[in-house]
């Protein structure tokens, strides 16, 4: 299947010289979001998952799906303010000023492997600040999957050494 075709590229959205790239138009089509996170599954099974973590939105999007097939937990990653027990927090850098994500501080047992989703590998900011909150709770980031990178931006340098899987690049 030729998931691209079902990305809608939306320009200068937020801001101009931003190609952002909606995915409501893939996960709206049933067998679409069957497929892909079917993939998803498939790379997670390898990798004998069991917890995914995932950062809002779109991390829970990718990740709870994936979860419920592997019958594995999920996690979220949210920003602060949003969990209501004790968290353990990082701030990490946006392109204006910072920001700061969040885990429950008893979300990930310690040598439990870890699967981390999100929709889209641009920088790789949100997703290295997720791999500190599960390496600071012990947990082993066993592989990272991504509906969509953008190979211009270099993210997957920032995340050097780690098993990343995308399945669609720009
Ligand atoms: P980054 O931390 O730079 O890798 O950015 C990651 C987050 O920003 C992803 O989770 C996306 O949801 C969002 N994002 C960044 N660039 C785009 C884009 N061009 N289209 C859609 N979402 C984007």
């Amino acid at each position: 299947m030729d998931l691209k075709q079902y990305v809608t590229i939306v320009p200068d959205y937020p801001k101009p010289g931003i190609q952002f790239k909606d995915i409501t138009t893939l996960m709206d089509k049933g067998e679409v979001y069957k497929y892909a996170t079917d993939k998803i599954v498939e790379y997670a099974r390898e990798r004998q998952i069991d917890l995914v973590v995932g950062p809002e939105a779109r991390g829970f999007i990718i990740g709870c799906p994936v979860a419920y097939a592997l019958e594995a937990g999920f996690a979220p990653v949210r920003k602060e303010g949003k969990l209501p027990r004790e968290v353990i927090k990082v701030e990490y850098g946006l392109e204006y000023g910072k920001d700061v994500l969040t885990i429950h501080k008893d979300a990930i047992l310690p040598g439990q492997r870890v699967l981390i989703t999100d929709d889209l590998l641009a920088t790789g900011g949100t997703i290295e600040a997720t791999i500190n909150l599960v390496e600071e709770l012990g947990g082993i980031v066993a592989g990272i999957a991504f509906l969509i990178e953008l190979s211009y931006l270099d993210g997957r340098k920032k995340l050097d050494g780690y098993d990343i899987m995308t399945l669609m690049k720009y």
